[in-house]
């Protein structure tokens, strides 16, 4: 279902009219990751939905409708000297409906690297617009930073999955474009690189984002297979930034390597798994975190060789990806992941896969500590379970749902 604008709201009267089970949608670019919705229940895109509504670039907002693509948003914020600081989605190709829709980025609610200085999409989404599974219009937020009233509808639909309503609008909040960026690759044994970002981290120093990656993931990138650290770097002046990079040189005894802007940007794309023209298919795909002081830990762990890892060192979030089993005899890679996931748990963190080959029937997620609240907020919501039929973040599907 592609319904343009003005009939959206009867065709989603209808559905619950009906109890029809339907899947909210944005560009389908990643619809069917994570735990799958049950079999026959249809998607409502809002593709249709496209327009910037608003951009004010005095007060740093914007205005768009779901559908709105990332990338024609930020090529129009571009436009003004300004952006909306978030990652390229994992997986984002040459084409630039594969960054998907401004409503999947906030249903996903997900973050890169720019995480460390710009903080979550939850953090910059300051007014929602949605269609409760009832058709009913809510609101919240507004369309000025400064804004405190009511209930908070935008962290709880930020990661809902599409679980408790149909995102029409979001106003989220813009920055300026850095105009000078440069960066730093680090190379060494885990050891010394848990030394330097700790360092980094307690320093006065404001990167951009810091980012560590695997050995696998530096080779796959054509550099020495061992594991780094980049550091990107923003600032308004090149004095400002060579005085950074000076620093940040004169703490490390490991080789650094200065990257230019544009090596910069190369290497980011690298590690958002970019390889298509389309979105990336990888054969397994995990958004994995834990405790940030303990990244070099869960790096070491032999359950992640030969998989690409690309994991913030200040959320210590991120993913890991294969694109092909691993050659020759070797333990199957279900249960390397399920003792993956079991490591991440001790290390603070948790593990959902996004992607697994057909033959393997993970859970996406496992029970999450809330599960009785989430459910009952899904029930105040949905209380015909006709959203996203098995797929609620924090609830474990059982296997029949996963099969
Ligand atoms: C650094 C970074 C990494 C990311 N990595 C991943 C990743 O690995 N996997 C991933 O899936 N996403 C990832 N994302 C999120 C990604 O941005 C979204 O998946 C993408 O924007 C999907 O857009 P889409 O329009 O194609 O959504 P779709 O593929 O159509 O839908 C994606 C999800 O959002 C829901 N949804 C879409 N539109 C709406 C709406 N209007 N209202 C309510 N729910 C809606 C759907 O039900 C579905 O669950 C990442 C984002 C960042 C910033």
């Amino acid at each position: 279902m592609r319904p343009e604008s003005s009939a959206l709201q009867d065709l989603v009267r209808q559905l619950h009219h009906d109890g029809t089970p339907w899947l909210p949608c944005g560009l389908a670019s990643r619809l069917d990751w994570g735990a799958p919705v049950a079999p026959g229940c249809g998607s409502l895109s809002c593709a249709a939905l496209d327009r910037i509504l608003e951009h004010n670039p005095g007060d740093f907002t914007i205005t768009v409708e779901a559908g709105a693509p990332l990338a024609a948003v930020q090529q129009a914020l571009a436009e003004h000297g300004q952006w909306l600081a978030v990652d390229r989605p994992w997986g984002t190709g040459q084409a630039p409906a594969s960054a998907g829709s401004i409503g999947g980025l906030v249903a996903r609610g997900l973050a890169g690297g720019y995480r460390q200085r710009y903080l979550g999409i939850r953090d910059q989404l300051i007014g929602i617009r949605v269609l409760r599974a009832d058709g009913v219009e809510a609101r919240a937020g507004g369309k000025v930073v400064k804004n405190v009233a009511g209930y908070d509808l935008m962290r709880l639909f930020t990661g809902s999955w599409g679980s408790l309503g149909l995102i029409t609008e979001v106003t989220l909040r813009t920055l300026p474009l850095p105009p000078q960026r440069r960066g730093l690759l680090v190379q060494g044994s885990l050891q010394a690189l848990a030394e330097l970002s700790r360092k980094l981290l307690h320093s006065s120093l404001t990167p951009e984002r810091v980012d560590w990656w695997s050995a696998s993931l530096a080779a796959a990138a054509g550099l020495e297979a061992q594991p780094l650290v980049v550091v990107g770097l923003a600032s308004i002046d090149a004095a400002s930034l060579n005085h950074q990079i000076a620093t940040l040189r004169s703490s490390t005894a490991l080789a650094c390597r200065d990257l230019a802007a544009e090596e910069l940007h190369h290497l980011h794309i690298v590690a958002r798994g970019a390889t298509a023209d389309g979105v990336a298919l990888p054969r397994w795909l995990l958004r994995l975190g834990v405790n940030p002081d303990q990244i070099s830990s869960l790096l070491a762990a032999p359950e992640l060789d030969t998989l690409a890892v690309d994991l913030a060192v200040s959320s210590g979030l991120g993913m890991a990806w294969t694109l092909e089993d691993p050659a020759g005899p070797s333990e199957p890679m279900a249960e390397r992941i399920a003792r993956l996931r079991q490591l991440c748990g001790r290390l603070g963190g948790h593990l959902t896969v996004l992607r697994q080959p057909a033959e393997s029937s993970l859970a996406s997620w496992e029970d999450a500590p809330s599960r009785p609240l989430i459910e009952a907020v899904k029930y105040c919501f949905d209380p015909r379970a006709q959203l996203a039929p098995n797929r609620l973040p924090g609830v474990r599907p059982t296997r029949a749902q996963c099969s």
